[in-house]
């Protein structure tokens, strides 16, 4: 579990400057698809040793006209959510009557905000950011978001008080050879002795809830009082071909107590914690509607993540051939660049198709947390040489000498050599696929670190 913190302010004070900043290098994964572009709004933050969901609420625009009218439900959900506040002025530009809006409706909430004044840099930032104490929100933490000023303060300062309550948040980077193959051995010991956990996650009114009420409806299903805020999810556990699961409930199914109550309103942020519990997510999407840019978002987010996925197009009843063709071509030039993820045509609403997609949730996790050992790494990563070797930098041949697995569910595998850093994208990309093919890994993304020396 990950805490979830929410950028806050009126526009041009510099949140995707932040956001920017603190996501940049969980990019990595990203540019491994090139057909996936990042989103803009919430990512995976990674900076200085620390982890996080970042979302930039961004729908703000703090004008007199009522702010709760103006906020997108979304940003209101999200501060509603979020586990920080950080809400951002310009020091440069001083309080604008869009700053006292926003903090009047934030003091309103029962949270912990953090008030940030951004643009210090060449400014004496002790005296511009004085005023900013009339907004009555306590200290004003100061940083540079362009220049990274201020901005590990920042988080040490901001989520440090929920260590106890997110460990996870805490990212151990250099490790020696020794110890990350004796920690993936135990990580792959304590995945094997867990229940899969499959979230079904997709935007609002794919199917999701008619999805979980099949799959729970054809099962034995032993349902506890789970309470929780709006923003957790149900876990349920469930057999299925004598395996156990739990399945992350994201659509609230299980948490109505009667068939008339509300669906429970779809949360973002709810969904991309699902998405970082699970270990396989079974994303939903539309058939009557194609893929849009938020399944694209949630999906980059679900590789980005390193989990293991399987693609369900719902709503297949009742289509002609004609748009089932049109539908399965433009599936194929947006989704071509995820190929070793199962496709699935089903109908939640008569059952169609859905007893299959545990098969190939089977899969997908079976691939996620298969054991290979130094010496077939090794051997693979010799052939890939072969066949294409590794070109030129700096008139130095790029020479890679081992590798072994540095983690499961994603796999991570660790090539140590000399200059592998250099390695270029697309040389990367082909080891990637080179290791797919020789592994057969279906249905979850690869990692590949690489390590200067032996
Ligand atoms: P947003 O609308 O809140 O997302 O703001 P942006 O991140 O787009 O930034 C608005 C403008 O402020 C851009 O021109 C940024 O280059 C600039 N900016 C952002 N952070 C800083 C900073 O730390 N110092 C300075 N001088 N300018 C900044
Ligand atoms: P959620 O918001 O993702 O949980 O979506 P719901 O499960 O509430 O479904 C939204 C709407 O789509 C409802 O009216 C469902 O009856 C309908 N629906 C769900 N699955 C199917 C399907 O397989 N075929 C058709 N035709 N409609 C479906």
């Amino acid at each position: 579990m990950l805490p979830v913190v929410a950028l806050v302010g009126r526009p041009n004070v510099g949140k995707s400057t932040l956001f920017n900043r603190l996501t940049r290098s969980r990019d990595a994964l990203v540019a491994d698809f090139p057909g996936l572009t990042r989103d803009r709004k919430y990512g995976q933050a990674k900076y200085e040793g620390l982890q996080f969901i970042l979302v930039d609420t961004g729908g703000i625009s703090g004008d007199e006209q009522g702010i709760d009218a103006e906020m997108a439900e979304q940003s209101l959900l999200a501060i509603d959510e979020a586990n920080v506040v950080l809400f951002l002025v310009d020091a440069r530009a001083g309080v604008t009557s869009a700053d006292i809006g926003i903090a009047n409706h934030l003091r309103k909430q029962n949270k912990k905000v953090y008030l940030v004044a951004n643009k210090v840099d060449g400014i004496d930032g002790d005296s511009e950011s004085a005023e900013f104490y009339s907004l009555a929100l306590g200290d004003v933490l100061q940083i540079a978001a362009a220049h990274g000023r201020g901005v590990q303060q920042l988080l040490n300062t901001t989520l440090e008080p929920l260590a106890e309550a997110f460990p996870d948040m805490y990212v151990q980077d250099d490790k020696d050879t020794e110890q990350e193959e004796k920690d993936a051995e135990q990580m792959l010991a304590e995945l094997q002795a867990s229940p899969i956990k499959l979230a079904i996650v997709g935007k609002p009114n794919v199917g999701k809830s008619t999805l979980t009420n099949r799959i729970l409806g054809e099962e034995r299903v032993v349902v506890f009082d789970q309470p929780g805020t709006t923003r957790d999810s149900v876990f349920i556990p469930m057999q299925r071909d004598e395996r156990d699961y739990i399945l992350i409930d994201t659509a609230g199914v299980r948490r109505r107590r009667n068939i008339n109550e509300a669906v429970e309103k779809f949360s973002i942020i709810k969904t991309l914690q699902a998405i970082e519990e699970a270990n396989v997510v079974l994303l939903v999407i539309d058939a009557r509607e194609g893929i849009t840019d938020q399944d694209l978002s949630l999906l980059g987010f679900v590789l980005n993540a390193g989990r293991s996925i399987v693609l369900a197009v719902n709503k297949w009843d009742g289509l002609k051939q004609d748009a089932k063709d049109n539908i399965k071509r433009e599936l194929d030039r947006r989704l071509g660049f995820i190929d070793f993820a199962r496709l699935h045509f089903i109908s939640a609403l008569h059952g169609t198709g859905v007893g299959h997609l545990f098969e190939s949730v089977q899969e997908a996790y079976a691939s996620a947390t298969n054991r290979v050992g130094t010496s077939m790494l090794t051997r693979i990563m010799d052939m890939a040489q072969q066949d294409h070797q590794p070109p030129m930098v700096r008139g130095r041949r790029v020479k890679m000498k081992y590798a072994h697995a540095g983690g499961y569910n994603p796999p991570v595998i660790v090539i140590h050599g000399n200059q592998v850093k250099d390695l270029s994208d697309s040389y990367k990309r082909y080891l990637m696929n080179y290791y797919r093919q020789s592994l057969k890994i279906m249905g979850t993304p690869i990692k590949i670190e690489f390590r200067e020396g032996s």
